[in-house]
Parts: C-alpha cells; sequence; structure tokens
C-alpha cells in the first residue's frame, strides 16, 4: 500500500532579532507530516463496523515538537491523531531516535488524541478479529500492517525533522477552558454505570496551552490539549475529529505555524452533542462545532497575557506496574458466543484455567512521564486511557507555583486506566473495556489510583525544586 507523504512544514528561520524586547531562552523545533493513507483502511475505535474506510474528512497527522533549553535539558513532544499509542511504536521510535538523534528515553514523549476516526495501528490479526468485525480480510491486515511499518518510521521522521528544525524561541504558557466534554458515566437505576451523558459527573475543562514564540516574534507553535474523547463522529471517513479540527483552525489563523494536540485524562469523557443527538445537524458539523470551540479556548488563552517559561527542562519516565484482580470464575461464565468472537472466547478458557491453577497475571507497566519547565509548568503524562479522577488530583496535589498540566494516553495506551472510584464502580471505564474488548485478563486492583500517583511524585520528586 502507498501512502502520501507531506513533507512537515518547512521553518524558515530568520536570525534573531536584537530589537525583540525579550531574548529567546530556548531552542525549538516543530515538524509535521501526514498518515492519512491512500487508500482505503480499517478504523480503529468502534467495535461495530464492518468495512473498511471510505473516505477522507480530515487529513490525519503526526507532529513534533523538539524544546530544548540550552543546557542540556530537552523533549521532544510527539502528538498523533490517531487512536492510540501501541507499545511497538514507543519501542521502535525510543531506539530509533536513541540510535539516530542521542534522544533517552525520558526525552521521548508520545500521545494520541484518540480520535476515532483514524487507521487501526495494530499489527496483530487476533486484535484486529476482537475489537472489529469478524469480517476482516487478509488484504485488510496487510493493510493495518503496512500502515504500521509507515507509522513507524514517519514518527521517526517527524522527530528528526523537529530536531533539525531547533532554532531559538520563547516559550509562554496559559490556559482556557471549553465546555464541550462531559462525563459518560451514567449511574442507572439498577445500580450499574451505562455509557451515557452524566452532566453533573467529574470533568476537567482545562485547556493548557504552551507557545513557541520564534526570534521574529512569530508565533510558530501552539500545543494545546483537552480531556476528552475524540469520539464526535462514528462513520467511515478519516477525521482528527474535533482535535483534528481545532488544530486546522489554528494553523488557519496563524500561517506558518503548527498547531499540536495533546489528550488530557479524557477516558470517561465525550464530546456532547455527538453522532445522532442532533437531529437533521449532520455529524461532522458537530465536530467541526467543538473543533471551533477548542480553539476559540486556544485563542482565548494566547491574549489573555501567556505567562513566560524558563529553563531548566528536566523530564524523567519510568513504569509504575498495576495489578490486576483475575476475573472471578462468575465473571468468566458471562463471556458467550453470541456476544464474544471465537479469540475472546479462547481467551476466557485460558483466564479460567490460569484461575483454577491459582495462577496470578503479571502486573502491567504504565508509563509516568513528568516533564519540569523551570519553576512555571509541570506536565505529567500518564499512559492509558486515564479517566479525569487522575488529573483532578494531580493537580491538585501538584498545586504550587508551578501550573499543572496532565495529559493520558501517552506513551502506551493499553486500554482503561481507572481511577479507585471508577473501578470500585465498575463499568465501561472500570472493567468491562479492558476485559471484553482490550484483552486485560481482569480488573485493574483497587491500589491502581495510588500506585499511579506514588510514582508521579516520586518523579516530580526527582527532579528537583
Ligand atoms: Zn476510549
Amino acid at each position: 500500500m502507498k501512502f502520501s507523504v507531506l513533507l512537515g512544514s518547512v521553518l524558515l528561520i530568520s536570525s534573531f532579532c536584537s530589537a525583540q524586547s525579550r531574548a529567546p531562552e530556548w531552542k525549538a523545533g516543530v515538524a509535521t507530516r501526514k498518515l492519512t493513507p491512500d487508500g482505503p483502511i480499517w478504523l480503529a475505535g468502534y467495535a461495530n463496523r464492518t468495512a473498511p474506510s471510505d473516505g477522507v474528512d480530515l487529513d490525519v497527522f503526526a507532529k513534533a515538537l523538539a524544546l530544548d533549553d540550552g543546557h542540556g535539558g530537552r523533549i521532544v513532544i510527539v502528538t498523533l491523531d490517531l487512536i492510540g499509542v501501541p507499545p511497538e511504536l514507543r519501542a521502535f521510535a525510543e531506539r530509533e531516535s536513541a540510535q539516530h538523534f542521542g534522544l533517552k528515553p525520558h526525552e521521548l514523549l508520545l500521545n494520541a488524541s484518540h480520535t476515532h476516526s483514524a487507521p487501526q495501528v495494530s499489527p496483530d490479526r487476533m486484535v484486529l478479529e476482537r475489537t472489529f468485525s469478524r469480517a476482516a480480510k487478509t488484504a485488510d491486515v496487510d493493510a493495518v500492517n503496512a500502515f504500521q511499518t509507515f507509522l513507524q518510521r514517519t514518527v521517526v521522521d517527524v522527530i528528526g525533522e523537529s530536531l533539525q528544525a531547533s532554532a531559538p524561541a520563547r516559550l509562554e504558557f496559559n490556559q482556557a477552558r471549553a465546555g464541550f466534554a462531559m462525563n459518560r458515566r451514567r449511574l442507572e437505576p439498577n445500580g450499574t454505570y451505562s455509557n451515557n451523558p452524566n452532566p453533573t459527573g467529574p470533568v476537567d475543562h482545562d485547556v493548557p496551552v504552551l507557545r513557541v514564540i520564534g526570534a521574529d516574534g512569530k508565533l510558530r507553535a501552539v500545543l494545546f490539549g483537552y480531556a476528552c474523547h475524540n469520539t464526535t463522529l462514528g462513520g467511515s471517513r478519516i477525521s482528527g475529529d474535533y482535535a483534528g479540527h481545532a488544530q486546522r483552525f489554528l494553523e488557519a489563523a496563524h500561517p506558518g505555524a503548527t498547531a499540536l494536540f495533546m489528550m488530557g485524562c479524557g477516558g470517561d469523557q465525550n464530546p456532547y452533542p455527538r453522532g445522532a443527538m442532533v437531529p437533521g445537524q449532520p455529524v461532522e458539523q458537530l465536530a467541526e462545532q467543538h473543533g471551533r470551540a477548542l480553539a476559540n479556548a486556544v485563542f482565548t488563552a494566547l491574549a489573555a497575557r501567556p505567562r513566560p517559561v524558563p529553563g531548566p527542562l528536566r523530564a524523567a519516565l519510568a513504569d509504575a506496574l498495576l495489578d490486576y484482580e483475575p476475573l472471578s470464575a462468575k465473571e468468566l461464565e458471562t463471556f458467550n458466543a453470541t456476544e464474544h468472537t471465537p479469540p475472546i472466547l479462547q481467551r476466557a478458557q485460558a483466564l479460567r484455567a490460569a484461575l483454577q491453577k491459582g495462577e496470578r497475571p503479571a502486573a502491567l507497566p504504565c508509563p509516568v512521564q513528568v516533564v519540569q519547565f523551570g519553576p512555571a509548568l509541570t506536565l505529567v503524562a500518564i499512559g492509558g486511557e486515564v479517566v479525569v479522577d487522575y488529573s483532578l488530583r494531580i493537580k491538585r496535589e501538584l498545586k504550587g507555583e508551578a501550573d499543572v498540566w496532565v495529559a493520558g494516553y501517552s506513551n502506551h495506551v493499553f486500554g482503561y486506566l481507572g481511577s479507585r472510584r471508577v473501578i470500585e464502580e465498575g463499568g465501561y471505564e472500570g472493567i468491562g473495556a479492558n476485559i471484553r474488548i482490550l484483552n486485560h485478563p481482569g480488573r485493574f486492583t483497587f491500589a491502581a489510583e495510588d500506585v499511579i500517583m506514588a510514582k508521579v511524585h516520586e518523579l516530580r520528586r526527582s527532579l528537583g525544586p
């Protein structure tokens, strides 16, 4: 399969102008590569799709922002309009970046927007069959495998291009708010949690914005976040959903600048309205409206006196080990041939055998990364589909002089990462999706949240004051 490649936005860097009021303290580079395949491909995110994609609403991209504090502290943040970051991608990017660019693992952050309208990223036929239609054909699997190879190379290329484009810059941070994310865990009369809008559930409406200004005073890049699933759309056409539109609006308003979206802790958040919720309004318009709302928040943050972000930059990355509570025999009985594909039933059978032997599943390593921008900003990036409780708690506990930005969907998107509350409550994000769709051997133990929090604090402390 052939993929079209759009060369990254090549930056024309003017020499440093002494007339600028504030001298650049950083070096920054940015690059963009298109990921949209030329032909049809299975899209990721919804189990009810029965065929590969049939067109493109909005191109999807890999983008990289390289930041260097001039004193050895650096980070490359890669944002992807994709469902997630598979471990194979992280491993490949880490290895190649070390070899070609001397990047250490903690100097690389990969984040996925979790758009449900972009190509499937797993090369595994089993995953394709399990999570999508049984109608997947060998040719479809070949296309997914080809995309995986293309994606890995492209991510390494975009990292290299961002480093090459490095030039003096200054950084500023601010935040605003956007309100279209809503909690999607609704308590039903029978005591269970369904996947429906819950207007009183917890949300994080912050829109953190890091802007990169070149030595010529022009906006070169804007990195912004939001905690919400990119699930306005559900059709068969490729799109970055609301985050894709927000990036498009920002780049159109600032020609030459690159907008990068970093997904927050939106594991239990949906953009509302979505799908067919508004009679007579095409869903594509809803995605565009949410993108406009998010872009408006970014414009506001940019206009409302952003604060300078000085160095030094320090980063740390480590795994938090999440233990599983194996499924009980009774829970395993609920797997049946009408609802589940043969691979899932085989998996349930293997879990039943392990349970009988008293074997406990191995813990899951969840990457946690902390990036400290001097005294001004702390960025925490966690693996998995992180629910909003984490960002609220991390902002509360790290609150101090520095602003706090919490990203989910980073470095390895293995499935849902529930908080203690969500795991106890159960439902889709607490247990259902991980065991029924995403191949986990059980639910995470109730200690998962504290294990993650301990790692966040440990890494933050390791970076000094
Ligand atoms: Zn999700």
